[in-house]
């Protein structure tokens, strides 16, 4: 039997892969700790019980989209929703990446915006981030300039650092892209609810800027795959064409328009977050031999001293799962810890002094 080989560019890319493990405290993968509300899942069931699900669901997602929009005080035509901001993203990247063009992405950070680059054929040129993993708008300009991409990401709060990029630097960016553009802007806010401002303040429709989000964080909701973009309505028409006709069920139409309504409850849950982030970071900076990254996300990156994944499997014995990044380029001993309840954070805290109290 002979099978056909795929296309040559993918032949050598690996998919992506967050290994779970099967442990006490999961703190790996930046998931809510929390299970959305009760009565938010009563009120979903009860509306898609009387869905016609003999039907395809509304193409356009037009009650999410005037929802979302109305919440966001955006108008409907800016808004696209499609399954998680991956998906989002990966539609942006079928409208204006391809092959000859170019995205760029500044490193480190999240893994999927240069993996989906590459599946859809767009060359992946990658900038470098500061000491302090912030993007310095000035070199930013000069890779703009030069290479002259048709996208760039730029990831904040940004994972896996944490790191919050000011105003300045997206405006910075927006610049360089209209002058030596045309290029298109991606603002990444998977974590934006974390931080003290959003870029989406920034979107207008003669501005070549998307903000993407996610449900899958503030929204407890990442098991129904629901993430949406914000953007000028001629960007928006254009990944309309792209996405497959239908994509969006009428299970994650409904819960994305519900989840709305339990606005009040996300909001609360995202002052415990990142006031249990805090606790956390102050926590782990008293640890001998750990250096703690500042974060405006639900999560904090921390370095060790010495072998970070040595750490990490000592803590995987105990029971308490983070994410590896110590093999990573410009990230050698660090591990990511995802904000999860107070308990899991003293869990995680106990293993941890443990831990390094028997390496000493
Ligand atoms: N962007 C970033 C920066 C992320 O960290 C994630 C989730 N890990 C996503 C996008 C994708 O989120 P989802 O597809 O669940 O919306």
């Amino acid at each position: 039997m002979s099978l056909p080989t795929p296309r040559p560019d993918l032949v050598e890319l690996e998919g992506y892969h967050s290994p779970q493990l099967d442990v006490q405290v999961r703190l790996n993968t930046n998931e809510s700790p929390y299970a959305p509300p009760v009565a938010f899942v009563d009120a979903w069931l009860d509306a898609l019980r009387a869905a016609p699900l003999h039907r395809y669901p509304d193409r356009e997602a037009g009650d999410l989209r005037r929802a979302l929009a109305d919440r966001l005080d955006q108008p409907t035509q800016r808004v696209f929703c499609a399954n998680g901001s991956n998906e989002v993203i990966q539609t942006l990247l079928l409208a204006y990446g391809g092959a000859g063009r170019r995205a760029v992405v500044f490193e480190p950070t999240y893994a999927l915006h240069g993996h989906i680059a590459r599946l859809t054929g767009t060359q992946v040129v990658v900038g470098e981030r500061s000491d302090d993993y912030r993007v310095s708008p000035t070199e930013a300009g000069i890779l703009i300039a030069s290479q002259r991409p048709a996208v760039v990401f730029l990831c904040s709060p940004n994972n896996p650092t944490g790191t919050v990029e000011p105003r300045a630097t997206v405006e910075g960016l927006l610049a360089a892209i209209l002058e030596h553009g045309p290029g298109l802007l991606i603002v990444d806010e998977a974590y934006g609810e974390f931080a003290n401002w959003s870029a989406l303040e920034l979107v207008a429709d003669d501005m070549p800027l998307v903000v993407t989000r996610t449900y899958s964080k503030v929204w407890s909701l990442a098991a129904l795959r629901l993430g949406f973009a914000v953007a000028p309505p001629a960007i928006i028409t254009e990944l309309e064409k792209v996405a497959l006709p239908y994509h969006l069920s009428v299970a994650t139409q409904i819960a994305g328009r519900e989840a709305l309504r339990f606005d009040p409850e996300m909001r609360s849950r995202v002052e415990m977050l990142v006031s249990e982030r805090e606790r956390l970071a102050h926590e782990l900076a008293l640890l001998p031999g750990v250096t703690v990254v500042p974060s405006g996300a639900n999560f904090v990156l921390v370095r060790f001293d010495g072998d970070g994944h040595a750490m990490w499997q000592r803590l995987v014995e105990r029971g308490v799962l983070v994410r590896d990044f110590s093999r990573w380029p410009r990230l050698e001993g660090c591990l990511r810890i995802t904000v999860g309840t107070p308990e899991e954070s003293d869990l995680l805290l106990g293993a941890l002094r443990a831990v390094l109290e028997e390496s000493r």
